[in-house]
């Protein structure tokens, strides 16, 4: 079947209606520019869901610079053909004044899910994620829907986000897709000049120095953010802006490393920024 391509709620609704009865349906909310990261979504919804659902749309209330906004890659023809070819049945690509007809006066605080990593360096952002999603939850109204570990915060968000308002859908988590050399793909890798490219997996090998020193029963989190950003070089195009490690449920700061926790870190590259994280456990009997 080949993907259909709508930019209103009214069409989406109308395309999806008569679709509901044969199966689950899933959502991917994407901000476009896909790469293989999104594919392994797009194949892990197909293989769970009769109809998959990919909604491109770049959120402005997500944003908190101007220059971020406009920097943002789009690609909606090439995103088109990435969905076509893997069976995605429809596209939701809507104009900001579909979503936004006039600026929300009611939107989603997230409360301290939002107070450390990029919550502290990204005033608003979150309240602007948690309220597209839960825009585009009630426009899907998926049955399931499908976010990556990559951005472990938004995710760990969402699934909270589903808790406190009840809304009737699956959350699905999937694993960081990854470049060769460990970087993790991002849209904004595009954004990289090829020095650039080369200094962007300091940050990845900063996260698995976290992981070695953590599997092998370092438990205090300064111990281990030491040793691990010791591995990103000074170089005047990389700047370290966080480096934490937090517990996997709400994301806060932990004192000592007792149980299985998330490191994550964000590092600006020249004038593109980027995230990562990895999981990592004390070895067992600690
Ligand atoms: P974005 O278009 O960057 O908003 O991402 C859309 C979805 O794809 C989000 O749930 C991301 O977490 C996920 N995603 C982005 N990059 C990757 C990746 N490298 N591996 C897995 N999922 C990813």
């Amino acid at each position: 079947m080949p993907v259909t391509l709508v930019d209103s709620i009214a069409a989406l609704r109308n395309t999806l209606q008569p679709l509901r009865g044969s199966g689950n349906v899933g959502l991917l909310p994407t901000m476009g520019a896909l790469h293989a990261g999104h594919a392994s979504l797009i194949d892990r919804a197909r293989l769970e869901c009769q109809t998959v659902v990919v909604s491109i749309f770049v959120n402005p209330l997500q944003f908190d610079r101007a220059d971020d906004l406009q920097r943002y890659p789009r690609a909606l023809d090439a995103d088109l053909t990435v969905c076509a070819d893997r069976g995605v049945a429809v596209v939701f690509a809507p104009a900001v004044t579909e979503v936004y007809p006039t600026p929300p006066l009611c939107v989603i605080e997230v409360g301290r899910l939002a107070d450390h990593l990029c919550g502290q360096f990204r005033p608003g952002h979150f309240r602007g994620v948690a309220t597209v999603v839960m825009k585009l939850f009630q426009m899907v109204q998926p049955d399931r829907a499908y976010f990556g570990e990559k951005d472990a915060q938004q995710l760990a968000i969402v699934r909270r986000l589903v808790k406190d308002f009840d809304v009737p859908v699956t959350i699905v988590g999937v694993p960081t897709v990854r470049e060769p050399d460990g970087l993790a793909l991002s849209s904004r890798n595009k954004q990289l000049a090829p020095e650039e490219r080369k200094l962007a997996t300091a940050l990845y090998r900063a996260l698995c120095e976290a992981d070695r020193q953590i599997s092998s029963g370092v438990t205090d989190p300064e111990l281990v953010k030491k040793a691990a950003t010791a591995v990103v070089p000074s170089h005047k195009l990389l700047r370290l802006e966080y480096f934490e490690v937090v517990d996997p449920e709400e994301m806060q700061p932990v004192e000592t490393i007792a149980d299985p926790v998330v490191v994550a870190g964000a590092v600006w590259v020249g004038a593109t920024r980027l995230i990562d994280n990895v999981h990592s456990a004390p070895p067992a009997g600690t």
